[in-house]
Parts: C-alpha cells; structure tokens; sequence
C-alpha cells in the first residue's frame, strides 16, 4: 500500500535469492520453523533476499506489530536479523497488500515496487507477485481492483482491528469458495497478458510467483528466447511438505527444492 512507484528500477549486482507464498500464519508453526532457517541461510549466501508477496497469509495493517502475537513476533525478528545481513525486500501478494513502511522498518527491509524491474547480473528482469497475470478470473481481478485502490484502504485503515481481522477472515473464505468453483486452467497465468505484460517491461525474463505451480517456461518473444520462472509455495504442516527458492546469479537463475534439501 506504500510503494513507492507502481513500477521502478532496483539495481541488485550479486546474488540474489527469492521466495513467495510462504502464507505463514499461526496454524502453520512447520512452515515458520522451515522458513526462517532457510531465511538464516539465505542472509549468508545472499547479497539480496526477495520475497515477492503472500509472505504472511494476511495482512490487515501494521497496526498488528503493537499487539503481535509470540509466533508474529518470532518472524518480524527472524526477518529482522536477516535484513541486517543481507538486503532484504518484501513484496505485496494478494494477501499481505497491506504490509506497509512500518512491518518494513521493523523487519530492516524495502518494500518491493509492484512491478519491480531488477537490474541483475543476467540483465533486466521483471519481478511481479503473478496475480495481475492471471487475467481470465474475471471474479477475481474486479475484487483485486477494488482492494487495491487507496482509498478502499485508506477506509479499511480507520476501522478497528478486530474489524479488519474478521473481515480478512470473509474474505478469505470466500476466495476458498470461489476457488473450489474454478477451473485450474482459469486460475493460471494468461499467457497473453505475460506476453504482454513483458513486452510492455521489454524484458525477457520473468518471475513470478502466486500460481503455486513451481516451474519454469519457455517461449518465444517477438522472436527471441523468453522465459517465465513461478517461484513455488511454502507448507510443512500438511502432506506433501514443500516449499523452495530461485537463486539468481551470473550464471542464471536456477530453482531449488527445499525438501529435497536441494
Ligand atoms: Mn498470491
């Protein structure tokens, strides 16, 4: 909610590492464990940790940080001792869009732009939460508009916390219910609005995550090879365990499963 621009340009020679859809939330302690010894290793290796969005599986305000629960508390200072290692970035997802300047103080990181073009040691590469791309949820982008508006949270912000925290909770029943309706085709990335999202960027490599479908793919882009990289989702307290990590460097971008210990 507090980016500084829709879209800019962050210069990040080294090495970076990027993470997404860890959703951690109280429910999930396997998944917290897993993600900050991960994060710990990642300050090491790292000179920049990106973690392009749904970080948390909700975000109703920084507000929270004055009232956090032990298991909140515990990741702010895990990120915290991270981002005076490395430099650390969070994201928006369309769960934690709420996080602001104060969650990104505490936490000794930036907020990532929604649309951050990163200047790597590979070139130029497009860095997007991926749920702007998944334009054929027709149901989903008109709420997507909606929430994203400033106004919207600038109402939301004046509201009581309990409010907000029920009203995350509808909200995310309802996105639970409307995904049981969808199909998966619906709920992937449109392969157009990629294509036109990375020529609008004139990038030919993109990373994404919030698909939850890790993988990476290749096409052809106004004649050239392109590629589009989603970074998987994170869970340790149900079966199957997953979760893992794009590293990039001047060797390219490689994935790395974290349950393969990869
Ligand atoms: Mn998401």
């Amino acid at each position: 909610m507090t980016e500084a621009a829709h879209t800019s340009a962050i210069e990040l020679p080294g090495t970076i590492w990027l993470a997404s859809d860890i959703h951690l939330q109280e429910s999930t302690p396997a998944t917290a464990e897993a993600f900050l010894a991960w994060l710990n290793g990642a300050a090491d290796a790292a000179d920049h940790v990106l973690l392009p969005g749904d970080i948390f599986d909700a975000w109703v305000g920084d507000d929270v940080l004055q009232v956090a629960p032990e298991w909140l508390r515990n990741i702010v200072s895990g990120l915290a001792a991270a981002g005076q290692r490395t430099q650390l970035w969070l994201g928006h997802g369309n769960r934690d869009f709420m996080m602001g300047e104060q969650l990104a103080q505490a936490c000794h990181a930036r907020l990532l732009p929604a649309e951050a073009l990163l200047k790597t040691a590979i070139g130029t590469v497009l860095l997007l939460h991926g749920d702007e791309l998944c334009t054929d949820d027709l149901a989903y982008q008109q709420m997507r508009q909606v929430v994203r508006n400033p106004a919207w949270q600038a109402d939301m912000m004046r509201r009581s916390l309990p409010e907000r925290l029920q009203l995350a909770q509808q909200l995310r029943e309802q996105s639970e219910a409307g995904k049981a309706d969808k199909s998966m085709a619906i709920m992937d990335v449109n392969q157009g609005a990629v294509e036109r999202t990375m020529q609008a960027h004139g990038v030919n490599r993109l990373i994404h995550g919030h698909t939850h479908r890790p993988d990476r793919h290749v096409f052809e882009l106004d004649g050239a090879p392109a590629e589009r990289w989603v970074l998987p989702d994170w869970d340790f307290d149900h079966q199957p365990h997953r979760g893992g990590w794009l590293t990039l460097d001047a060797d390219g971008v490689a994935m790395h499963d974290l349950e393969a210990g990869a």
